[in-house]
């Protein structure tokens, strides 16, 4: 089964890219030093994402959300496996389709039934994956169009144009964005393409951000950077069998660690990349009613209402909000609390709820902290 799908997938790439098949290993050359410049770029990440063509404006606070992706399809070979798996785990998913793909025999098909699931977005890859960084405007555009009239023609408004291999440019993106279109990179590179071109190997002169205790695990390395980020989106192709074969698993092991698939256009996950300012995150001392109030690791609302969290010896402080300082928690023994420190910024903590300016004994507990006492906002 697997031979015979390898074989239809050889053929149908044949059909579709005879470069590839002539020139391969520049094309391939080409593809690492592509992925590792965005590889690089996510890195480096600016807030903003400037010209990238890869880095999403939103860059933490996923709080263990993924959004999958699936690039270069579609390809009846191995898509319906995907789909299939994506049902099992009843995860939402969008497909950054090539136009160029739509020739193939049942592909058109395939897009439409993407496009008539309330699951899945329809999204645009371009007509041919070309480095768009590289082509004229013209070219650009009709790189974009071509793909935006398949995806219409299937049924669906396209919102999301990923760029192949991430690259772009200033104008580009700007003709891209002028169309309507979000941009959309990635936060993780599951490198299946990699995998999926060394047979199960990701071999280092293919792409060298694997490690090499990892060259022959995808799960692992797809595991430990959705671990590095807590989440957010993540890079796969539906035309590897490789990929489909892998892809359970490695769902099962993300819900195993406690993650959950989210669709892209969740803008409380991804607040900046849809130009919405993200929910502000509470800190010690800011009122709260409920636990989950207060959204930032290790928080929780302390009864007389404001947030706080557990300490030894010392606490974290946050740019923009009072200083902070570890108390011991009356209501509990042998723990510790963070409180803020009186500022006018919290009216000398007349702003906070029931608690009152008062010097308090540092709480070091098993820390190495040294004795301390500072006036802070206490509760009554
Ligand atoms: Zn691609």
């Amino acid at each position: 089964m697997r031979n015979v799908s390898s074989l239809a997938l050889i053929s149908l790439l044949g059909a579709l890219l005879p470069v590839t098949l002539t020139a391969c290993a520049t094309e391939e050359d080409e593809d690492t030093a592509l992925f590792e410049s965005a590889f690089e770029d996510n890195a480096g990440g600016k807030e903003d994402g400037g010209c990238s063509g890869v880095v999403v404006p939103d860059r933490s606070g996923f709080g263990k959300h993924v959004a999958l992706t699936f690039d270069d399809g579609p390809n009846p070979a191995t898509t319906p496996k995907v789909i299939e798996i994506l049902k099992r785990h009843h995860a939402p998913a969008t497909f950054f389709n090539n136009g160029s793909r739509y020739a193939a025999a049942g592909a058109k098909e395939l897009a439409a039934r993407i496009a008539a699931d309330p699951d899945y977005i329809l999204a645009n890859h371009s007509q041919h994956h070309l480095n768009l960084a590289e082509q004229t405007a013209a070219k650009v555009a009709t790189e974009v169009d071509g793909t935006d009239a398949l995806i219409r023609a299937a049924g669906e408004t396209p919102k999301y144009f990923r760029f192949p291999f991430g690259s772009a440019n200033c104008s580009a993106k700007t003709a891209v964005q002028d169309r309507g279109y979000i941009v959309t990179g990635w936060h993780i590179d599951s490198a299946d393409w990699c995998f999926a071109a060394g047979g199960g190997t990701c071999k280092k002169s293919t792409f060298r951000y694997v490690p090499d205790e990892m060259r022959n695990d995808m799960q692992g390395y797809v595991m430990s950077q959705v671990r590095s980020t807590n989440g957010g989106i993540i890079l796969f192709h539906d035309i590897h069998q490789s990929t489909a074969d892998h892809l359970d698993a490695i769902l099962t092991a993300m819900e195993h660690d406690g993650f959950s698939f989210v669709r892209l256009d969740d803008t409380t996950v991804f607040p900046k990349l849809h130009g919405k300012a993200p929910a502000t995150t509470k800190f010690i001392g800011d009122t709260c009613t409920t636990n989950a109030d207060c959204n930032f690791t290790g928080g929780h609302c302390h009864a007389a209402g404001f947030c706080t969290q557990a300490c030894a010896g010392t606490c974290p402080d946050a740019s923009g909000k009072a200083p902070t300082f570890c108390i011991a928690d009356e209501a509990m023994a042998n723990t510790g609390m963070c409180v803020s420190k009186p500022t006018t910024g919290n009216g000398e903590c007349h702003a906070i709820p029931n608690t009152e300016n008062r010097i308090e004994a540092r709480f070091i507990g098993t820390s190495s902290s040294s004795p301390a006492s500072a006036n802070v906002c206490a509760p009554l």
